[in-house]
């Protein structure tokens, strides 16, 4: 048994909502008609070169239908493909979801929280827009539900982060998951592994940095050329500067970096998943002989192999 209470090798979500709350909980994206302001002239017209909403928003998620649509819709869409799940976590996904004024994220996260069955709010956004108003609502609705918002932080090193245009610093990440600490929000962050101009020694120094921060939970994607987006013209004319990780090393690297991680916290996700018809470069989730293997299966990998080299998140973490 590790210290987050179950024999898994590393502090797993789906394990800590069912000791949390008892029983699994099912996300369920939803599109509030977010923009985001690398997109919109605030910041950028560029967005972040890699960016594409398309490429992960599920078919059920329309910001045309109301919240309480689209939850219906993804619930019934869910529970064909999962086991039935009976309590849920609305994900406001697609963009920068603490975007709008306050009055109106309220009703949009209450239209979410009074859905059956919900127990709280996943809100993905960016580290600097969360001003005090919003900061200060987040902090009430904490008090009763599970309330996790997810930060794009992506890397911690500036120079990355200019290289593909995201428009904030790591120490603006830092500055928002402090604010988090300090009025209870649990947070989250999301890091990109491979990014252009990036090196494996660097992606792992990250871990004393990472695991040092207020943080609830991680999500690690691996990077990927997505149809459409600048990365892809870039890969096109510069393929050399970009790391590809092949699945193995992907596999070996991600429990470096885990068994170097604050063991207090959680693990959201290892890798992301897209459908096969974005992709314009290599994938770790694809295989010449073997096909795409979706996002569980990796998952038994990377816990097989954690088996194999007897190792388990933490190990090294001091
Ligand atoms: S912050 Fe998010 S939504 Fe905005 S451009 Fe970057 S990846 Fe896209």
């Amino acid at each position: 048994m590790y210290p987050w209470g179950h024999n898994r090798r590393f502090n797993a979500f789906p394990n800590y909502c069912v000791k949390v709350f008892g029983q699994r909980l099912q996300k369920v994206a939803v599109d509030a008609g977010f923009t985001c302001p690398n997109r919109d002239g605030t910041l950028s017209t560029e967005g972040c070169l890699y960016c594409n909403n398309d490429a992960f928003n599920p078919s059920y998620c329309n910001p045309v239908l109301t919240i309480t649509e689209q939850l219906k819709a993804g619930i019934d869409f869910l529970n064909v493909r999962y086991k039935k799940a009976h309590k849920y976590l609305p994900y406001f996904q697609a963009y920068t979801n603490t975007y709008k004024p306050v009055k109106e994220l309220e009703k949009l996260y209450n239209e979410a929280l009074n859905f059956p069955g919900v127990v709280g709010l996943i809100i993905g956004t960016r580290p600097d827009c969360l001003d005090d108003e919003t900061a200060g609502l987040l902090a009430d609705l904490s008090r009763e539900y599970f309330i996790l918002l997810e930060f794009g932080v992506e890397s911690c090193n500036d120079a990355i982060l200019k290289s593909i245009n995201r428009g904030h610093t790591f120490k603006q990440s830092a500055d928002a998951l402090k604010i988090c600490a300090t009025l209870g929000i649990k947070a989250g962050i999301h890091l990109i592994f491979g990014l252009p101009g990036d090196t494996r020694e660097n992606m792992l120094a990250q871990t004393d940095i990472i695991s040092s921060l207020p943080l609830h939970s991680i999500k690690m994607h691996q990077f990927q050329v997505v149809k459409g987006t600048k990365m892809e013209t870039l890969y096109q004319q510069q393929p050399e500067i970009f790391y590809n990780f092949s699945r193995e090393e992907y596999i070996e690297f991600v429990i470096d970096f885990v068994e170097r991680l604050n063991p207090a916290i959680v693990i959201d996700r290892f890798a992301g998943e897209m459908p096969p018809r974005y992709l314009a470069g290599p994938s770790i989730m694809a295989d010449k002989t073997w096909g795409f293997i979706r996002n569980d299966q990796l998952i038994q990998m990377i816990e097989k192999r954690m088996q194999q080299r007897e190792t388990w998140q933490g190990r090294l973490y001091s």
